[in-house]
């Protein structure tokens, strides 16, 4: 027996699968340096344009002197320390739940969750355009998973039909590989008529909509009783770094009693947190950032379609031109990359067979003249693939 890695890499190669992790020498914003270049970038999920921000780099550097770097120990020993503490109560507030739990990423809220939730003899169901990390979580809960269509009620409903234990309905709020909604209501009314419960990983909902940017819930105006598990990250639109999960006091307290990939792991840094309690502010009071970034989505979706691109019905910062083809999605980025724009190109098993894509994310840090420039080298580039 022998592990040949060399056959497994150059079959990944041969399938135009094969990543490579682009270096980047700058700080997050619309123009990066990388591998050496600077480019105009539409690849990041930095959605308000927070991760650079002076206000949260004030606050890192504050939480660093007064807290130290290291978390130190897990939160049940001794690394639950006050900003961990007053981040929690914050985004308790912000999202009008009784309370949150604060994770290091959203994979680990994922895994915490349903892990803790369901087990042997339960049910979890998915949309199957869901996030690896909830994937992932359904199987190592041991529960009976179960897929159905994207955002297809009929599906879900016959997946109910089969539905054992305790069911645990899950959804990303804000698809991230295509930027469309959830029917949240909707789903929130079959789970509540199979006495189910609705968990939504809102990871590209919050910040970007809702009125004060409470994500898809507050979009939709959805209560704990309608959504009572709610996972938000803060890698993306906070800018910073982690997860969270709010719900009602007797999920948060099941979670710090069971969720083992919450309990077996050392706490993030305390100024870490300091810097997310920056970027909550940022976050409720400047609603202009929202506004923008509303304003560029409906100029590079007028753009694109005058171009004929494909794109997917998503009112979001997340706006995929789907290519279908691996390698075409390849030779488009590539053309854009030699114009000077960096955008990433999602291939399977990212995204189903026969659907890679470029996929353009807007922030509010963009210009509506960097827009513009996308728009023109995206029809200069298909020009070019379509024409060999
Ligand atoms: C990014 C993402 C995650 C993972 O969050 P991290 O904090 O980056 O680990 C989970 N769910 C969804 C839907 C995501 O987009």
């Amino acid at each position: 027996m022998s592990f040949d890695l060399a056959a497994r890499l150059a079959a990944r190669q041969a399938d135009n699968l094969y990543r490579q992790r682009p270096l980047l020498q700058s700080p997050q914003g619309p123009v990066v340096t990388v591998d050496g270049k600077a480019y105009l970038a539409f690849s990041s999920n930095d959605y308000l344009g927070l991760a650079n921000h002076p206000k949260l780099i004030e606050a890192l550097q504050q939480g660093a002197a007064q807290w130290g770097v290291g978390g130190g120990a897990s939160h049940l020993v001794i690394g639950h320390s006050e900003p961990h503490h007053q981040l929690e109560n914050a985004l308790a507030e912000f999202t009008g739940r009784e309370r949150v739990l604060l994770m290091g990423s959203g994979y680990m809220a994922n895994l915490a969750v349903i892990t803790a939730l369901v087990g042997k003899g339960d049910t979890v169901l998915h949309d199957r355009l869901n996030h690896a990390s909830l994937l992932d979580a359904g199987l190592l809960s041991g529960a009976r998973f179960s897929r159905y269509l994207h955002n297809d009620l009929d599906s879900l409903k016959l997946r109910f039909k089969r539905a054992q234990g305790n069911t645990l309905l899950v959804t990303d709020g804000v698809f991230s590989m295509d930027g469309d909604l959830a029917p949240l209501p909707e789903l929130a009314a079959q789970a509540y008529a199979h006495q189910a419960w609705l968990m939504v990983d809102d990871a590209h909902g919050f910040g970007v909509l809702g009125k004060t940017g409470a994500g898809l819930v507050e979009h939709y105006g959805l209560s704990t009783e309608d959504v009572p598990v709610l996972v938000g990250t803060l890698g993306k639109a906070f800018g910073t770094s982690g997860a969270f999960i709010a719900g009602s006091e007797a999920l948060i307290e099941t979670l710090i009693q069971f969720a083992r990939p919450y309990i077996y792991t050392t706490s993030s840094p305390p100024a870490v947190a300091c810097a997310t309690l920056a970027s909550l502010e940022l976050l409720k009071s400047e609603h202009w950032r929202r506004e923008h970034l509303q304003q560029l989505i409906a100029q590079f979706r007028q753009g694109a379609q005058t171009l004929g691109l494909n794109l997917v019905e998503s009112p979001t910062p997340i706006q995929p031109v789907i290519v279908g083809d691996s390698g075409a999605a390849m030779a488009m980025a590539n053309r854009l990359r030699e114009r000077g724009i960096l955008v990433g190109a999602i291939r399977p098993p990212t995204v189903p067979t026969g659907s890679a894509r470029l996929r353009i994310t807007l922030t509010a840090a963009h210009s509506s003249a960097q827009v513009q420039q996308l728009i023109e080298a995206l029809a200069q580039s298909q020009a070019e693939v379509q024409h060999g």
